[in-house]
């Protein structure tokens, strides 16, 4: 997938602009975050916290070597018979798989979710082959159908509203249009069902790799997935190599943690394990199981200052709980992954000058972190990467001007006072009678664009602090 991240602060301008979409955002509201919300107090919150703490070391302990568990996912997987292919980035995930089409002679490819599989531009990649691809999830098939991208990692199509749907499945269907959602999945599974039977590939991700036994972990909440990865004749699991964990009882602890963050479940609809191809006796299963391990710029995150971020689950907490991404939507973030996690990744995968606005697509007000079920300090790597883009020169002048003299001044206490002093007392006078400043200069002029600023009462807190110490004495 092409990103336009580098153009962030358009794309959320479109967002905000554009009345259909933020009353759809408004209806997805808190949605998931209540649901989560409700899953955690019927967990024990302390529990849930007890839980959050042993999923985050699960994941580091994983990452601390990840090479070893690595290796010994592809010798448990080659052991069961599974094949165990690496690619290092989009374009070599892309061959691997059409190497795999050409080798079976493959033609038509069912999908379920994968967000891998959108960070290589899978599905124009066997297009163009002529290896028919088609999207199951019932979100990535409204998508497909509509020509455009997820804007969530876990609900993709959210974005659109159920007339939108609607008309979709009348241009696309040719059947009379409908408004019962019910009825419309019916229409959808009827459309699909053709597709299930026919195809001679399956491709999936990974929501985990156990490196204990070679499997790789799946977990859906529709019944896609499964006849993905049990009808047709070859599958490929397509994931990014920082998916592994050590056992099988990582893998129920982190399953514990993932459906509740997600979307309040206790557990999701459905829980895979797949271990191997079908062997003599099995009823259903794949000939031929591939297990594509993609690095894609994870590397690069492997022992640096973000390493953390590799622990993410991609559980969609974060997004779920941000402001900014409620309020602008996943498309305004111009590739696949959005929200907080997006805003991390991206600017990792896709190099930080081609997503210049993204570290600072966030009010760092903590919400993710505290969402986050494996504990991802997101805000600590968002202020990291604006560092980052400071000390490689990324940021507009202006604003590396105003850090070198907010830095000057904040390490000269005398002088940090006598600033303070004297703007407290210039905002005052800006918010005359009223109190209220209608628009404020500089890099402040965003904050009144759409509000009044409160005006200060025209004292410092050190003034107010020390008026209020001898007040006590
Ligand atoms: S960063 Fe945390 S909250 Fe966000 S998707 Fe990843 S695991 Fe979930």
């Amino acid at each position: 997938m092409q990103s336009a991240s580098v153009h962030f602060r358009q794309r959320a301008s479109g967002a905000l602009a554009d009345k259909h979409l933020q009353r759809t955002l408004k209806r997805f509201g808190s949605g998931f975050a209540d649901k989560r919300a409700a899953a955690r107090r019927a967990f024990g919150e302390d529990a849930f916290e007890i839980l959050r703490e042993a999923s985050a070391a699960i994941r580091d302990r994983a990452l601390e070597d990840l090479d070893a568990w690595l290796l010994r996912f592809e010798a448990e997987a080659l052991r069961r018979g599974s094949r165990v292919i690496w690619a290092e980035d989009a374009a070599e995930t892309c061959a691997r798989v059409l190497e795999i089409c050409a080798r079976h002679g493959l033609t038509k490819a069912i999908k379920s979710k994968s967000m891998l599989s959108e960070e290589a531009g899978l599905n124009d990649a066997l297009a163009a082959a002529g290896v028919q691809p088609v999207e199951t999830d019932l979100g990535e098939y409204i998508l497909q159908l509509a020509g455009e991208a997820p804007s969530h990692i876990i609900a993709p199509a959210i974005h659109k509203d159920m007339g939108e749907v609607s008309e979709l499945f009348v241009r696309h269907h040719g059947r009379p249009k409908s408004d019962d959602i019910a009825q419309m999945t019916r229409e959808a599974r009827e459309m699909l069902r053709p597709h299930f039977l026919s195809a001679d590939l399956g491709i999936s991700g990974g929501n985990f790799l156990v490196a204990e036994t070679g499997s790789v972990a799946i977990v859906t909440n529709e019944g896609n997935g499964r006849m993905v990865t049990t009808l047709p004749r070859v599958h490929i699991a397509i994931t990014g190599i920082e998916k592994v964990v050590p056992t099988l009882e990582d893998l129920s602890a982190l399953n514990r943690i993932l459906p509740r963050s997600a979307t309040g479940q206790e557990i999701e609809n459905y829980f895979s394990v797949l271990t191997g191809p079908k062997r003599a006796g099995d009823a259903d299963g794949p000939e031929h199981l591939y297990v594509i391990l993609v690095d894609n710029g994870r590397t690069r995150l492997v022992g640096s200052e973000l390493q953390e971020m590799l622990r993410c689950i991609r559980c969609g907490a974060c997004m779920n709980h941000c402001p900014v991404y409620q309020t602008v939507g996943g498309h305004s973030y111009g590739w696949v992954y959005p929200g907080p996690m997006g805003s991390v990744l991206t600017p990792v995968y896709q190099g930080l000058e081609n997503a210049l606005d993204l570290p600072q697509a966030a009010t760092l007000c903590g919400a993710c972190h505290v969402a986050c079920p494996v504990k991802i300090p997101l805000p600590g790597l968002l202020r990291k990467l604006r560092e980052m883009q400071m000390e490689r020169g990324l940021r507009p002048w202006a604003e590396r001007a105003a850090f070198r003299a907010w830095a000057f001044t904040a390490q000269r206490p005398w002088l940090y006072a006598l600033a303070t002093r004297i703007a407290a007392r210039a905002l005052k006078w800006m918010g005359g009678g009223r109190g209220l400043i209608a628009r404020l200069p500089f890099a402040g002029r965003g904050w009144t664009r759409g509000r009044d600023f409160p005006a200060p009462e025209g004292r410092t807190f050190r003034e107010l602090y020390r008026a209020g110490r001898r007040r006590q004495t």
